[in-house]
């Protein structure tokens, strides 16, 4: 079965990168159809330029081939790299066995910036390369990288959009289905594995925010959500996924190992949001809706115990963290029943 582990990181996967390598692959297909005898990699960068994979299209698996970036590997001469880097130019030069070898940078796109290396066996096939082609797919490549980026956040915060959780969600359920083991008991399934890996999800919702609104414009309430984007982004690791699913509502999915383990890293992020003063607005606080996900429930299942935790929280006092399944535990919310029709969903 697969772990909660897997479905982070299937969704973390899922997000942006998988559509880039769907684009990457297809331009290392097309330059391999039209340059048979080039040896065709895109070297993939990290956020900081420096190279990190190679990747390259193999013919017989009709896929992309990556093998980590080394640089003592000279398949592409690293004082060439670092030209064409330097410059943002195309650079061409022979490799240590005299072979030519034209590198085309692409960078300014965080971690789906590339260059691209032809290396030739021979002087004749090098004149065969027609920059001005190969750029042209370069920038078609730049500008579908930036479609799919501004197609997955918001706009005002940069986060994750409410469409992105939804895409990223239904995926998931292709992807468990696929794994999925029939005959497995239903009571099996729903057995904690200590040894699993936890994904909560928190619902977190502004205190109040109409009056921030009312009173000092929409402007300023337009800061308080880029205040509380910035607070959730420091709050969490790198890995967590955060998303403004539009208005004042953000959704946190974090590993964090137990309940409450849990709830202090949403304690923490509420006190960091309540600390905070801002110049004209002064303070403002959030309530927030804590739940685990399970590869049994689905999207709308775990966004609806996080919901009935957040109405919980807004009815008795805000400016608080409230975890769904401690609320059942104490009574004082009834558990939702999970439709075994949904289960097959997801
Ligand atoms: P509660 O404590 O119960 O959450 O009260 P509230 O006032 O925060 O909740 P309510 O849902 O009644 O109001 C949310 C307000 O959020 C309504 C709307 O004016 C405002 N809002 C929604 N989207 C945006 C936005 O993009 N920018 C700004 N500035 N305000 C927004
Ligand atoms: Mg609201
Ligand atoms: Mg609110």
């Amino acid at each position: 079965m697969t772990s909660s582990r897997d479905l982070l990181d299937g969704l973390a996967h899922l997000t942006g990168i998988r559509n880039a390598q769907r684009l990457e692959y297809s331009l290392l297909k097309t330059l391999d159809g039209i340059y048979e005898s080039a040896g065709i990699w895109a070297i993939q960068l990290d956020a900081a330029g420096r190279p990190r994979g190679l990747h390259s299209f193999d013919r017989k698996h009709d896929a992309v081939m990556t093998v980590p970036f080394d640089p003592e590997d000279q398949t592409v001469p690293a004082g060439l790299l670092e030209r064409a880097l330097a410059t943002g130019q195309p650079v061409a030069d022979a490799d240590a066995s005299g072979r030519p070898v034209s590198v085309f940078p692409m960078s300014g796109l965080n971690e789906f910036s590339i260059c691209l290396a032809f290396s030739f066996d021979s002087e004749g096939d090098n004149e065969s390369l027609d920059a001005h082609l190969v750029k042209s797919f370069l920038s078609v490549y730049r500008n579908f990288v930036r479609l799919i980026d501004d197609a997955q956040t918001d706009e005002l915060t940069g986060l994750l959009n409410r469409k992105t959780f939804d895409d990223n969600f239904r995926e998931l359920a292709t992807l468990e289905r696929s794994v999925h083991r029939p005959g497995l008991p239903e009571d099996r399934r729903q057995e904690p594995d200590p040894e699993e890996t936890q994904i909560w999800l928190g619902v977190i919702d502004i205190d109040d925010f109409k009056k921030v609104n009312d009173g000092f414009g929409h402007v300023y309430g337009d800061e308080v959500l880029i205040l509380l984007a910035r607070l959730l982004q420091q709050s969490f690791r790198n890995n967590d996924l955060i998303y403004r699913f539009g208005g004042e509502e953000f959704v946190v999915l974090a590993e964090v190992a137990g309940a409450d383990r849990a709830a202090a890293a949403f304690e923490r992020l509420k006190h960091a949001v309540a600390d905070y003063t801002l110049p004209r607005v002064g303070r403002v606080t959030t309530s927030i809706g804590v739940t685990q996900l399970r590869p049994y429930k689905t999207a709308s299942a775990v966004l609806d115990e996080a919901d009935q935790a957040l109405y919980y929280a807004k009815a008795n006092g805000k400016n608080q963290v409230c975890l769904y399944d401690r609320l059942v535990a104490e009574g004082v919310i009834k558990p939702s029943k999970i439709d075994v029709g949904e289960i097959e969903l997801f």
